[in-house]
């Protein structure tokens, strides 16, 4: 499993910084650019292959170290951020415990605020975002010795998008997503990202997939070729029409709205348009800075989403801010 659990790209080090109180790390969403959905695996997990791409709407972690016995404390604020647990069943929460069994520590005592504007199950992990910058912080925080390739391991643990908030860019996920390689990509792309009223279980997501496979309704399988092969050149109209996600028609079957969300896209002229992930936030690409902010302009105006966003892609992963 070390040798899968992405490589290449260098993570934040890890040098001796004496009076160390608190760690402040940004860390980003991630769109897919393509999801391929496999069979469902022993573990329930299924076997997906992706083109991740992270992009600049990003959350905000902080830790600092709690009072001896306090546990975990959390603060949960943003325009994101109802909905998200405040207890030890955050995904942040469970990286600095997991960091801690890992380098032999006692259960940490910490205070967790996370500033969110990454929307909750909205299909751009976020929860998966706030672990990878909850293990970078408590890194730094505790000062350990624990090699990017250990983090990255602990980081697949804790969930199958982790690993690739960590590294940030453009990448190859395999497995259930935790087996990462950078993607050799050419300039930035620019997207307008619309946000949802409301969730979609990811867990749920999958299910329907899986029953649209079941009946015949969905057809599986696919080729990423053509699109690594734009993602070189980076022109952004050999990119549009390219992106793709298996799991959009089992989104769109739980959320049929979503439909109007992608048709207004498409007819405002976005060079494509997907569901994110498990959705239901949908992402469509512009052919540039202004083109991005034009699009996000006009569909905000149409109403059709709760909230319309301007990105740029690709990002670095979770950062260390101050
Ligand atoms: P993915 O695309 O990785 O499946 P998602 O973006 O659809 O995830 P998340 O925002 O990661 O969804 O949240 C999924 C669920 O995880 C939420 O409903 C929430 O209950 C739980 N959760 C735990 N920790 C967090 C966190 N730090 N931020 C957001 N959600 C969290």
């Amino acid at each position: 499993m070390t040798q899968g659990v992405g490589s290449g790209t260098q993570l934040p080090a890890t040098d001796y910084c004496p009076g160390v109180t608190a760690v402040h790390v940004r860390v980003p969403a991630k769109v897919n650019l393509s999801l391929r959905v496999g069979p469902v695996r022993p573990d329930n997990f299924h076997d997906v292959t992706t083109i991740f791409h992270a992009i600049s709407l990003t959350d905000d972690v902080t830790v600092s170290e709690g009072t001896q016995g306090s546990g975990r404390t959390l603060s949960i604020t943003g325009s994101s951020s109802s909905g998200v647990p405040a207890d030890d069943s955050n995904l942040a929460a469970q990286a600095a415990r997991a960091l801690a069994t890992h380098a032999g520590l006692p259960d940490p005592d910490v205070v967790i605020d996370i500033v969110k504007s990454i929307p909750v199950a909205g299909g751009m992990a976020g929860g998966s975002a706030n672990a990878a910058a909850a293990l970078i912080a408590c890194r730094r925080l505790w000062r350990l010795d624990v090699s990017d390739a250990a983090l990255r391991e602990i980081a697949a643990a804790v969930g199958s998008d982790v690993v690739f908030a960590l590294v940030g860019g453009t990448a190859r996920g395999t497995g259930r997503g935790e087996m990462v390689t950078p993607v050799l990509a050419a300039g930035d792309l620019h997207w307008v990202i619309a946000l949802s009223e409301g969730e979609l279980s990811t867990p749920r997501v999958y299910a329907e997939w899986d029953r649209l496979v079941e009946s015949g309704h969905v057809s599986v399988g696919g080729d990423d070729a053509p699109l690594l092969a734009a993602l070189r050149t980076g022109e952004p109209r050999d990119i549009g029409p390219l992106l793709v996600n298996d799991l959009q028609s089992a989104a769109l079957s739980l959320r049929p709205s979503l439909h109007a969300v992608l048709e207004v896209g498409a007819e405002l002229g976005a060079l494509g348009g997907i569901v994110s992930g498990s959705g239901p936030t949908c992402a469509f690409l512009a052919s540039g800075r202004d083109a991005a902010i034009a699009l996000a302009a006009e569909m905000a105006g149409t109403g059709v989403a709760r909230a319309v966003r301007y990105a740029t892609g690709p990002t670095v992963g979770a950062r260390i801010i101050a």
